[in-house]
């Protein structure tokens, strides 16, 4: 590490903030710093979910290293799908625990307990706004309601407030709650308004903290779907009976989404079984690729043993999930994520201190942490 401390950064991870929003939205504040720094259309990692994608943004590091490939898992053990909420299933070094061991604070702001039990070891500042608190409560009061657009206007009050008062933190990390993607397309007047406050707290950030890198990316995008497919009972009734299948994107907070999403983990009783079924969901409408364990492992940087036996890939349309048919139809105004489709994410740095490096450094989010991590250690 240098000797001298390190500029105080900023990691700005907005849940669900696809190209698109970037796009679409006027954002003046974080398109003045972009044209300042660095703008690039990055990528997400696959599966495009939130944990994955937070971890590898957390780690600097791809799901093969930290092993995290999913929000919830298949626990052979007890032979029941397990939400991934332990910061033991966290084989790399975080990078707030590589900054508490070179002597820096950090702070920790998400929406989700889940994103704080993860990953709020090593921090000094830790606050999820599904559990805040009370002395949280007391200084910022009572969060909006986890399903609000609001949530994420208070989340970047405290930000804002430790950028002014805590200059003894080093590294603070802003997660936003993907909710208001979830609701709404980028065009729509209440995802503009919600990007327009994001945008504006933004502003208060660089104001009350100049000397700070600001580091913005996403953990993936959002497209509207139409139809869901329980893979389990569409082979069940063509006489083939999986183990288990689990969408990796599920999680405790499904009300909008309903744990489902564009790729499946299917697992095999046998690995006999295993061409058959693949040639067969292979055929279904709305499914694009079946891969085997080993070949989605190499093809996207994968923990072979964390994912199912066979990973099935959506089209644009689809998701996957457990319902009390075969089919669902979504309806016109359900938008969701998980698939090869939401993979197009902003990556911007600003505040490098004159020095700006180049974008063909940048491809995927983490990207954005790996060149922090190593202007640093
Ligand atoms: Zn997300």
């Amino acid at each position: 590490m240098n000797h001298r401390k390190p500029q105080r950064a900023v990691i700005c991870l907005y849940d669900g903030f696809g190209y698109d929003y970037y796009e679409r939205s006027p954002l003046p504040v974080m398109k003045s710093m972009a044209a300042e720094g660095m703008v690039k259309r990055g990528r997400a990692v696959f599966p495009t979910l939130t944990n994955a994608n937070t971890v590898s943004v957390c780690c600097a590091a791809w799901p093969s290293e930290h092993g995290v490939t999913t929000n919830c898992y298949f626990d052979e053990a007890s032979g029941t799908a397990r939400f991934l909420e332990s910061r033991d299933f966290i084989l790399a070094p975080t990078i707030f625990q590589r900054y508490r061991e070179a002597g820096v604070r950090s702070a920790l702001l998400t929406c989700k307990a889940k994103t704080l039990k993860l990953l709020g070891e090593d921090t000094v500042v830790a606050v999820a706004a599904e559990e805040p608190t009370p002395d949280v409560v007391s200084r910022y009061g009572a969060p909006p309601p986890m399903y609000s657009a609001e949530v994420n206007q208070w989340l970047w009050t405290i930000a804002i407030d430790l950028l002014k008062t805590r200059p003894d933190i080093g590294l603070v990390y802003v997660q936003t709650t993907d909710y208001p993607m979830h609701m709404w397309g980028p065009d729509e007047t209440q995802s503009l308004d919600h990007m327009a406050m994001l945008d504006e707290r933004l502003g208060e950030a660089r104001v009350v903290a100049p000397d700070a890198l600001f580091l913005i990316t996403a953990d993936h995008g959002m497209n509207f779907k139409t139809r869901c497919l329980d893979l389990r009972r569409i082979c069940a009734g063509h006489g083939i009976e999986l183990r288990f299948s689990v969408s990796p994107v599920a999680d405790r907070l499904v009300v909008h989404h309903r744990g489902f999403g564009g790729v499946s983990y299917v697992y095999l009783h046998s690995k006999g079984e295993r061409a058959v079924i693949q040639g067969f969901l292979r055929g279904l409408e709305g499914v694009e690729y079946v891969l085997s364990r080993r070949a989605a492992a190499e093809r996207f940087n994968l923990m072979g043993k964390r994912i199912g036996d066979l990973v099935v890939l959506a089209d644009r349309s689809t998701v996957f999930g457990d319902l009390n048919a075969e089919f669902e139809d979504l309806g016109p105004r359900y938008r969701n994520h998980g698939s090869l489709y939401e993979e197009d994410i902003p990556l911007i740095l600003y505040g490098t201190d004159g020095i700006v490096p180049s974008p063909e450094n940048f491809v995927m989010n983490f990207d954005l942490t790996r060149w922090l991590c190593r202007t640093v250690f």
